[in-house]
């Protein structure tokens, strides 16, 4: 019994450019391990999985669904909990794409660091250790996917990065960390409920385009239609608790009748409100015209769970269902 460790690049491994080139030399999980004072003294192996050395914006659907199966084959071969490295730009939607479909009461937590191994004071190593030990934990058991960075744990559900470059950008806007790491053993102080989806086929996955809009100031309805066109779902990211320019309202609703269109907030915490404004382009107003409220669902997960539904062949009944349960 041991905790399985996958790599996936990002600037935890990132240890420097070859001169005059593009090209970025990575670490390996060994190097990374090596780097860790106190990783020996987890007590358990660390059995080590080089998947991917990318930056995490080239990371896909396709490589997060293979990670699963590939963690889910080591727990079922007896490890008690597992752990990702991976670049830190795209984590809070792959953190919940893991959650949204891993299986098992063991614990998939992932990690990963902002400052690289070449610069003073790196938190990769931190992070890797917190990571194991939170992955080591019995504490952690049935709490799905977690991000374990800064000490601090938190929910797939919540997460979010919220700075591009301190190593506190990590952050659970609208309910804190579920847990910390004190004296390297995870405390873990609540549990968040989880609502799994049913894994999709590869090959749906692909052809089910799903976009996501932010509303922007003196918005033009126009650009909407455009992005909207060869879509089969849509996330529209409204100024405060889901609202949109009254010009939008119309186009917004006709699209819904096609597709499923999923109203989120843009703010970065907080709810879509459901009954308190009533004019056009309003909360009410869309939800009268056939849009889903995202509820708490940030736009970014919005679009995970989306594409997740549909690619999983679920009718608009089941995609309200979902947005209910998640939002
Ligand atoms: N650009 C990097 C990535 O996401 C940032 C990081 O790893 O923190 O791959």
């Amino acid at each position: 019994m041991g905790v399985a460790l996958f790599t996936l690049g990002g600037t935890i491994s990132m240890a420097g450019h070859t001169q005059g080139a593009e090209a970025v030399v990575r670490l390996n999980g060994a190097d990374l391990a090596a780097a860790v004072p106190g990783l020996t003294r987890l007590g358990m192996p660390l059995d080590i999985h080089d998947i991917e050395a990318v930056p995490s914006a080239n990371l896909t659907f396709a490589h997060i669904l293979a990670l699963v199966d590939s963690a889910s084959q080591a727990v079922k071969a007896g490890a008690c909990g597992v752990v990702v490295t991976q670049g830190t730009d795209t984590l809070e939607e792959t953190a919940f794409l893991i959650d949204l479909v891993w299986p098992h009461t063991e614990p998939f937590v992932l990690t990963g660091a902002m400052r690289n191994p070449t610069l003073a004071g790196p938190d990769g190593p931190a992070n890797l250790l917190a990571a194991a030990r939170t992955a080591a934990s019995p504490a952690s058991h049935g709490l799905g996917a977690l991000v374990v960075f800064n000490d601090e744990i938190h929910a797939a559900r919540w997460v979010r990065k919220t700075h591009s470059t301190s190593t506190a950008t990590f952050a659970s806007p609208n309910a804190g960390p579920i847990g910390h790491v004190i004296e390297g053993r995870a405390r873990v102080l609540m549990a968040p409920a989880r609502h799994r989806v049913p894994y999709p086929r590869p090959e749906a996955l692909g052809k089910t385009r799903v976009a996501l809009h932010t509303v922007t100031f003196d918005e033009d309805a126009e650009i909407v239609a455009a992005i909207a066109e060869e879509c089969h779902g849509l996330i529209i990211a409204g100024f405060g608790v889901g609202h949109v320019p009254g010009k939008l309202a119309d186009l917004l609703g006709t699209l819904a009748e096609r597709m499923p269109v999923v109203l989120t907030s843009r703010t970065g915490g907080g709810s879509v409100l459901r009954h308190t404004y009533g004019a056009i382009g309003s909360e009410a107003d869309l939800q009268r015209r056939g849009l889903i409220n995202g509820g708490l669902l940030d736009p970014y997960k919005a679009r995970i769970l989306l594409r997740l539904l549909l690619a999983g062949g679920a009718d608009r009944e089941a995609v309200i269902a979902a947005f209910a349960d998640h939002g």
